[in-house]
Parts: structure tokens; sequence; C-alpha cells
């Protein structure tokens, strides 16, 4: 089943970027994994798969031996300023930097490991109360913080839009986060990259890259629905 998930989703993934008069490589698939056994990981990776998204430090520890070497790992979930410490040489990206303490932690651990550390800042657009990440107005100017630390390096920004019905809701949330990135580029501030996007999730990756998405999450669509209770 996952295989032929994978394959519907890439295809999803070709019409939206034909839609949009993008090339399917600008966009990076990235199998959202968490709470899933190894076992289902390995079948993604048989059908192709490299890239796989955790949103646990603990989950990515246990299944990064488990797995082939070649496979990519990025946190995707809030990361604890504590546990930076088992996964910075671990994963290819955080997608989850929404606090100056937390780059800084990343940043004093990547120096102490001496490797260097990509990051995405994530951004609450939709400012939901239950959700993490910084305000857009606040975002600049954190970015032009962490910019000077050194080791860890901003290669663009992350948003978890809300859960909606209609994926056509968020296009204004992903619009936003666009806009928002080409402002940031347009500063040309040194240390930083603005040229991965990271939105869209099972709902709505395919609006997500209408409006410019450069890597998509998708979990459900791929392994099927998590079960919190195992
Ligand atoms: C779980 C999760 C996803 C995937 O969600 P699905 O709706 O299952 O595709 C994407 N991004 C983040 C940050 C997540 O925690």
């Amino acid at each position: 089943m996952i295989k032929e998930n994978l394959a519907e989703v890439h295809k999803n993934i070709e019409a939206a970027c034909a839609r949009a008069g993008r090339r399917p490589e600008e966009v990076t698939l990235i199998s959202v994994s968490k709470t899933k056994p190894v076992s289902a990981l390995l079948e993604a990776y048989e059908a192709g798969e490299r890239v796989f998204g955790e949103n646990k430090v603990q989950e990515i520890n246990d299944k990064y031996p488990q797995m082939p070497p070649d496979t990519h790992w990025h946190m995707i979930g809030h990361l604890q300023r504590n546990k930076v410490k088992y996964i910075v040489d671990k994963v290819d990206l955080i997608h989850s930097v929404d606090s100056l303490r937390l780059a800084q932690a990343i940043s004093e651990e990547a120096v102490k490991k001496a490797c260097d550390v990509n990051i995405l800042v994530e951004v609450n657009v939709a400012e939901e109360e239950s959700k993490f990440g910084i305000t857009v107005d606040n975002t600049l100017s954190l970015i032009k913080e962490i910019a000077l630390l050194p080791r860890i390096h901003v290669q663009g920004l992350m948003t978890i839009a809300p859960y909606v019905e209609d994926p056509e809701e968020n296009r204004t949330i992903f619009s936003i986060l666009k806009k928002l990135s080409v402002d940031i580029a347009k500063q040309n501030i040194d240390n930083i990259c603005m040229g991965i996007l990271s939105m869209g999730m099972t709902g709505d990756y395919e609006v997500a890259i209408e409006e410019g998405a450069t890597m998509v999450r998708v979990g459900t669509g791929i392994f099927g629905a998590r079960d919190y209770n195992v």
C-alpha cells in the first residue's frame, strides 16, 4: 500500500508542478514517518524514498541505526534545547527553529561537534495559539540574529498551516510565507539563504506547491492514519 500511496503522491506533485509551471525536481517529498515502525520506513525506502521526517528526538535516535546509511533525516517537530545534542549531527535539516535561544543551543552544539547545521525558521503564519513558530512580523529580526551565530545556517522558512476541510483555505497562508521569504531574500543577509520553503502536508501539499513550496511533508498520505495509542 505504501508503494501505491507514494506513486499517487508523486503523481499529484507532478500535476501541481505542471499547473504552476514548475519542475517536479524543485519539490522534495519528505516522508513523515512519525509513530510508524521501521518496517514501514523500509517499504518507502524500497520504493525509492530517502528523505524521512520525524518530530521526536527519541524516535530519530531509535530509527537512525536501523535504516540504511543513505537515509536522510529531517527534524520537523518542536525541539527542546536540552535535546539538541542528540540530533545535530544526524539530521540534514531542522525545520522548527522559532527562537534565538534554540538557535544558540544548536549553534553551540554544532561548534562542539565541529559540524554545520542547516535549519529553517518556523513561522506561525496563521497565528494559531496552539502552534509553535514565530510571527511573520518578528521573522526578519530573528533571522538577522541567527545569521551571526557560528555553524548554523538558515536555509529558508517552514510553516504548519491550520487543519482545514478545504485546502484552498490555506492558499493565503502559503502565499504569505512565500512573499516573506522573497522579502527576506532581497535583504541579502550574510549566512542567510531563502532557497527552501517547507509547507504543505497530506491535506494541502498540492496547493502549497502551487504557491511555491520546495519541500512538502506528507505522512498520512503515504503511511496511512497514525495510531497514537500503540
Ligand atoms: C505530522 C506532521 C506532518 C505530516 O502530517 P500529515 O497530515 O499526516 O501529512 C507534517 N509536518 C509536521 C510538522 C508534522 O508534525
